[in-house]
């Protein structure tokens, strides 16, 4: 691996970011290859994340026995002009950051310095590798690792790792694009819906909101879950608010109208 970056803000939660780049095969990752000679630069770039657990060990986290519980694959790509000026390339860099990497990044409850640094890292090693190269193929292997804390049981700390199948799912995303073709789904409006609707992960459990827990799996909202807020007001975990959504346009709580299923006939 290429370059490799360590950040520990997010340790504060007992959670760590780890991820280092690489140059790919084109085919691994290219499925639209673009047009020839333009003189454009082309950055493909990959996520391959695994969501991880790791042991406390003598006072000190190790990180060579990190147990896999959950992984995801997604693409962005970005085109970048021969004569772009600073300005652009500025732009691009920010739209990169908030929007292509960061809409899924945030999901991870990583802090905007958190996906500024791995953006901007990024975006240097495919710039750097293009210099030699039109076309930029990178994979960016993120670890989302969470560290058992000082006093935390181990099972406790499993119990409040971030995994994909917990969190919003991919596929309900334009940018960035679930990689598992046989995951993605068409275009509809909930996805709209979803992907606008507040988020948040659980900080503190003895909140009043988070005391009702979820209704729709009759969970507990823990410590690290990611909810989503209903216009109604009314909480659910994302990826359980999501599924129900697939099916239906109302609040289970409420029955209050969230999309309206005319948008699917237009
Ligand atoms: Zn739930
Ligand atoms: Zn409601």
């Amino acid at each position: 691996m290429a370059t490799s970056r360590q950040i520990e803000i997010g340790s504060r939660m007992g959670y760590r970011y780890e991820y280092g780049f690489s140059v790919v095969e084109e085919e691994e990752i290219v499925t639209t290859p673009p047009p020839l000679d333009t003189g454009d630069k082309y950055f493909f770039f990959q996520f391959r994340v695994r969501f991880t657990v790791r042991k406390r060990e003598g006072g000190a986290a190790a990180g060579d026995d990190d147990v896999v519980l959950d992984r995801e694959r997604y693409n962005l790509s970005l085109r970048r002009r021969e004569n772009d000026g600073e300005r652009r390339r500025e732009g691009l860099r920010t739209f990169f950051r908030k929007i292509l990497a960061g809409s899924r990044l945030r999901d991870y409850w990583m802090s905007d310095d958190e996906i500024t640094d791995l953006c901007h890292s990024a975006l240097e090693f495919a710039a750097e590798k293009s210099e030699r190269a039109r076309i930029v193929p990178v994979a960016v292997e993120l670890n989302v690792c969470s560290v058992q804390k000082e006093g935390e049981t181990f099972e406790a700390c499993r119990e409040r790792a971030i995994v994909g199948s917990k969190l919003l799912p991919l596929y309900l995303y334009l940018y960035p694009e679930e990689a598992d073709v046989s995951r993605r789904r068409p275009f509809r409006p909930h996805n709209l819906v979803m992907i606008n609707m507040p988020r948040i992960r659980v900080e503190h459990v003895d909140r009043n909101l988070m005391m009702e827990g979820c209704t729709l799996c009759k969970g507990n909202a823990v410590f690290g879950d990611q909810l989503s807020f209903l216009t109604c007001g009314h909480v659910f975990h994302s990826h359980c608010i999501a599924r129900r959504l697939e099916h239906s346009n109302l609040c289970p709580t409420c029955s209050f109208q969230l999309y309206s299923f005319d948008l699917l006939q237009n």
